[in-house]
């Protein structure tokens, strides 16, 4: 058994931010990572991240843009928290020695954003998750932080009310640590991969917000997917939000820029539930072309688009056969975001004493029914931060409490068992299923008939999961066995979103229901709660906090 003060579940932006900060206050913390820690999905954020640092800015409008994107379900205290600090993290990430692409004058450049009002959003060409996770990974190194790479944590230890560690498998050998600590943070990312077309890694499983359930604590606006409205043909790969902020059209096939009909003031620029919205609207109704609508870029000429968008056009050349030098890009919405995730606490807490979440899947809620893009990265940097100020001062009034002896041998049971079936069902074969599922069910539209007829689906494929068998029963690297555990989880998260969004009868952010398709603040400005209850999901309410911005109509 190996003991630290804090162990980290997630090596992405907001675990790696949050060990930084624990260790500068001189906590011993650890990361586990089922992934190279630079492999994880933050790597991927292309667009860039929000702060209001002009002096024609302000933090309140970001604030504003927000709110107003949250489709008013964010809790604005915790958004203005965001939009406060986020200049002092951008700052602080600078001094950390992350390169931004600068404007003429040499300050941080910005471009505009979808829902924005105002071109807030700082970044690195298209790679700005790729220069953060570098940077940030370099000051892990150097704060000494302990690292568990290619670790998958299978269980997290709760004894009498208090998280008192991880069970973590050591995937290069089969072998099931214990990792003792005084608190635990998640800090695991999304769940796209509960999707079939995702712009997620395959690691985004959802897996933290799985393991927080089973340790007691709760999910909140599960029902709030967010469905990005360019992403490539096939593959799902994402083309950023920043093509449409240097200028990109979205064109249908007969050649309209048609988000004039549906966001005329702010066309490609509306917030993403509107626009994957129109997309799927035109294909619906017989103006797509091939399932998809057209991203056309050509009147950016290749010296901007070589310049600020080179990775956009290397992916579409190497995955649709597309320069977009040349010729327009097919997209279409695909599964992006987890708007929902643990509930927590301003600092990271949860409702479980010593349990900790941050990033993507936590929910404090910043973006409530809906995301504005480059939100995501600075919500995992400033409430990543927040939630290592919050475990030092956890630990600073917390000790060590024992270690329960049955967790390991409980864990040990849970993998033999699925390692000695015979001859059940294909563990990828169901994955697929699942995914296939809820891209049938519960996508951009939805209503109830389809929700339903996808919750008995899934409840059925739940059932079908207790029998999976392996074919790979080897202990080095099974990554077969990684992939029915990520499944356990995912299926947790399916179940969760169907709940939460057949109870919503109302249409809110990228929560649209045909049946229901007005917003309705009179019944429904609330969030959605899921717990646990016997093994049974049950479903609860919590107010949304107001500070200054009374709910509005939202028209872009
Ligand atoms: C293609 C793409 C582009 C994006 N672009 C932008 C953008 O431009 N701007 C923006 O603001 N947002 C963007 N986002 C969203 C943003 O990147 C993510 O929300 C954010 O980076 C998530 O960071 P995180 O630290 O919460 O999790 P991740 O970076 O997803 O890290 C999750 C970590 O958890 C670990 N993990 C998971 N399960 C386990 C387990 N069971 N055991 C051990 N370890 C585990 C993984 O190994 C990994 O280290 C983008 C997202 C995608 C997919």
């Amino acid at each position: 058994m190996v003991i630290h003060d804090i162990v980290i579940i997630g090596a992405g932006l907001a675990g790696m931010r949050a060990a930084i900060e624990a260790s500068r206050a001189g906590l011993d913390a650890a990361i586990v990572s089922k992934i190279y820690p630079v492999r994880s999905h933050s790597v991927a954020a292309q667009g860039g991240i929000n702060a209001a640092l002009k002096d024609t800015d302000s933090w309140e409008s970001h604030a504003f843009d927000t709110v107003k994107g949250s489709d008013y379900l964010g809790d604005q205290d915790a958004i203005e928290t965001l939009c406060r600090e986020a200049p002092f993290d951008i700052m602080e990430l600078e001094k950390m020695g992350a390169i931004f692409s600068r404007d003429p004058e040499g300050r941080i450049a910005q471009r505009p954003f979808g829902g924005a009002g105002y071109p807030r959003t700082c970044y690195l060409a298209d790679r700005t998750g790729h220069a953060l996770l570098h940077v940030m990974y370099e000051q892990l190194i150097k704060h000494d932080v302990v690292l568990y790479d290619e670790w998958h944590v299978v269980k997290i230890v709760v004894e009498d009310g208090r998280a008192r560690g991880v069970i973590a498998q050591e995937l290069s050998t089969g072998k099931l640590h214990r990792l003792h600590s005084k608190a635990v943070l998640v800090a695991t990312g999304g769940y796209g991969r509960v999707f079939k077309t995702t712009t997620n890694a395959l690691s985004s499983t959802g897996d933290g917000m799985g393991l927080a359930l089973d340790a007691g604590a709760e999910l909140m606006d599960m029902e709030f997917v967010q469905f990005h409205p360019t992403v490539l043909k096939r593959t799902g790969i994402l083309m950023t939000e920043g093509c449409r902020g240097e200028g990109g059209y979205l064109v249908n096939s007969r050649g309209e820029r048609f988000m004039s009909k549906y966001a005329p003031n702010v066309l490609e620029l509306a917030s993403r539930d509107v626009v994957s919205r129109a997309e799927q609207t035109e294909i619906e109704e017989g103006r797509g072309v091939d399932g998809c609508v057209l991203l056309d870029l050509r009147h950016l000429g290749a010296d901007k688009i070589k310049e600020r968008l080179p990775q956009i056009r290397s992916l579409a050349i190497n995955f649709a056969g597309v320069d977009p030098i040349e010729a327009p890009i097919p997209v279409k919405p695909g599964a992006h975001y987890s708007m929902g995730g643990i509930r927590t606490d301003l600092n990271g807490a949860t409702t479980v004493p010593g349990l900790y979440a941050a990033g993507e899947c936590a929910c404090v809620s910043t973006h409530g029914a809906n995301r504005l893009g480059g939100n995501s990265l600075l919500e995992a940097i400033v409430f990543g931060r927040r939630a290592g100020t919050g475990l030092v001062s956890f630990c600073d009034s917390n000790g060590l409490l024992p270690f329960p002896d049955a967790a390991l041998k409980d864990a040990a049971h849970e993998v033999a068992d699925i390692i000695k079936r015979d001859g059940g069902e294909s563990p990828a074969a169901l994955r697929e299923e699942m995914a296939g599922v809820m891209v049938d069910h519960s996508s951009v539209f939805r209503d109830r008939t389809r929700l339903t007829l996808g919750l008995g689906k899934l409840r059925d494929i739940k059932e079908r999961y207790k029998s999976v068998a392996l074919t790979d029963r080897g202990d080095y690297y099974n990554n077969e066995l990684l992939h029915v555990l990520e499944l356990g989880q995912m299926l947790k998260i399916a179940e969760a979103i169907l709940i939460g969004a057949i109870e919503r009868e109302e249409s809110r952010g990228s929560h649209f229901r045909t049946d229901f398709p007005l917003r309705n603040d009179k019944d429904w400005m609330k969030h959605t709660i899921v717990s646990l209850k016997d093994g049974e999901m049950r479903i609860g309410y919590k107010p949304v906090t107001v500070t200054r911005f009374q709910p509005q109509e939202r028209k872009y």
